[in-house]
């Protein structure tokens, strides 16, 4: 039997299609099983109204392949579109369709669906939140209210180019109070109000615009069915946007959420540390603002593992091990079992976490720690350590290159031996993101925040001290808290944000203290 090969070797894999709604905009939108299918996603065909971010989801390996070169709207185009994803599905491979807003709301699913039967491919339709309802909804538009409508229709805008009759029974449309929602609608948009008014509608119903909706750039222009194409006219209203009539609109005053936030159409640059995550950006387009994130630090390997194996292979000999970062630990449990030891090599070794954060980190590993300071620094290890008397004892202590040298000076004062093994080191990036390169060349950044001083040294050692200040010119420069500002003004930079107390909350607080007065 030796060398023969069971069935399930030698069958091709087939392949699927997943049609899946990206949603509106905002890439919080998409459902739990369309982020299902783009982390087993092999190839993702996305289209131009696809938040790009949602490619993060999917494998690095992962082929992209954006289908808005080849899109559009002509009919060969799509035919290719087709092509290509029986072509893949074919070869074998899991393949994401990502379609803007719902792939069956004037979004050609049907007809790929359509090509997919046809060449024999599985497919399944994830549905996404359609931009009609997203944007409605992020304009604080409700599409049906009991006091006003009881019914709502989706339209598209280019309906009839070409055509002599049109599908759409305007009369229906137009009588009534129904709520009416047309797509692609900006271009036909005098056309299709005189329509409505033509048909029995109220000049007076009001009319909404909403352009991008549910994201950071969402502009919402209001009017009625007499005035709203004159309106988009003067104002340079361009697509994408959705156009909502009816009397719901009015309900906006009372109701808008989005676009009121503090911080709304805010563009900030978040200058990040390595422990971070992206915690200040979270807190930032919760409030609106259009958080880019820029890391100023990259964690890397140490020269060499040899140290801290050591450590590991004598674990049973040491009674106390040290953690003072989420890096810290993930790398000490990542060594621990590449050696074929798990938590159990721990059971005689107490655990200090630095803070709550770390202390989740180890918990994660099956380790409830003992020991968390209350004071959540190097200090504040030092401080309860020398309460239960470290004399005599053995600490282990993985750690960063650049760590500072508190915790081993003074335990080793205090009689106790210490080894801090480098656990991983800290280097400068090669380039900012492109996103944010592009944002500072742009001249569109409102605001840049610092939370460390290394963060002001970081982005100054990779950009250079002089390209950073003619960059900066015109930002407005967050910083967390005194030693901050102090590292900024070292540079060059003129501090406008500085909060009472150095914490996040804080910081979050004194920016929309600063840009609540001219809110845009
Ligand atoms: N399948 C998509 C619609 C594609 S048709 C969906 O279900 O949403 C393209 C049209 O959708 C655009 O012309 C515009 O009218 C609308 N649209 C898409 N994204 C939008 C957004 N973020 N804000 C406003 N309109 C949007």
């Amino acid at each position: 039997m030796v060398g023969e090969v069971t069935p399930m070797e030698t069958e091709q894999k087939t392949g699927i299609v997943y049609l899946v709604g990206a949603g509106p905009g905002d890439p919080g939108l998409i459902t739990v099983r369309g982020v299902e299918c783009l982390c087993r996603a092999e190839v993702v065909v996305y289209d131009y109204l696809a938040n790009e971010q949602l490619l993060n989801y999917a494998p690095g390996e992962a082929e992209h392949i954006y289908a808005g070169k080849i899109g559009g709207r002509h009919n060969q185009d799509q035919a290719e579109i087709n092509q290509l994803l029986v072509d893949k599905a074919r070869a074998g491979k899991i393949v994401v369709r990502l379609k803007g807003g719902d792939p069956f709301v004037f979004g050609r699913g049907g007809e790929e669906c359509e090509a997919l039967r046809e060449g024999g491919i599985a497919f399944e339709v994830v549905p996404g939140v359609t931009a009609g309802v997203g944007a409605a909804a992020y304009a604080g538009i409700p599409l049906t209210h009991r006091d006003y409508t009881a019914s709502v229709a989706f339209v598209t805008g280019q309906e009839g180019k070409g055509k002599d009759e049109s599908a759409i029974d305007w009369e229906r449309l137009s009588l009534g109070s129904g709520t009416v929602v047309f797509y692609m609608g900006i271009t036909t948009l005098r056309r299709n109000m005189q329509r409505l008014l033509e048909h029995g509608r109220s000049p007076q119903t009001p009319v909404a615009l909403v352009r991008w909706g549910t994201t950071p750039e969402q502009q919402v222009l209001v009017g009625s069915l007499t005035d709203i194409a004159d309106r988009v006219e003067q104002a340079g209203f361009k697509p994408p946007a959705v156009v909502i009539v009816g009397e719901v609109v009015a309900l906006r005053d009372k109701l808008r959420w989005f676009d009121t936030r503090p911080l709304f159409g805010r563009e900030i640059l978040v200058t990040r540390a390595a422990d971070q995550a992206g915690e200040f950006s979270c807190m930032l387009s919760e409030r609106g603002a259009r958080a880019i994130e820029c890391p100023t630090i990259k964690l890397v390997e140490p020269e060499g593992w040899e140290p801290l194996d050591a450590a590991i292979h004598v674990l049973s000999g040491y009674h106390w091990l040290v953690f003072t970062s989420g890096n810290a630990v993930r790398t000490f449990f990542r060594r621990m079992e590449n050696l074929g030891l798990d938590a159990r090599a721990l059971a005689s070794c107490k655990v200090c976490a630095v803070g709550p954060k770390t202390a989740e980190t180890v918990a994660a590993f099956g380790i409830r720690p003992d020991l968390i300071p209350s004071d959540y620094k190097a200090e504040g290890v030092v401080a309860e350590l020398a309460k239960l008397d470290v004399s005599g004892k053995k600490i282990l202590f993985p750690r960063a290159d650049r760590a500072r040298e508190i915790i081993p000076r003074e335990l080793q004062c205090m009689g106790a031996q210490v080894d801090s093994p480098v656990a991983y080191r800290t280097v400068l990036p090669d380039r900012l993101p492109p996103e944010a390169l592009f944002a500072l060349e742009k001249r569109s950044v409102d605001c840049i925040t610092f939370t460390s001083s290394s963060t002001v040294q970081n982005l100054a050692g990779m950009l250079g001290s002089d390209l950073l200040l003619d960059m900066l010119k015109g930002v407005t420069v967050a910083s967390i808290g005194p030693v901050t500002s102090r590292t900024c003004h070292e540079l060059g930079l003129k501090v406008d944000i500085e909060p009472p107390r150095s914490t996040l909350a804080e910081l979050l607080a004194a920016i929309e203290r600063h840009f609540g007065r001219e809110l845009p």
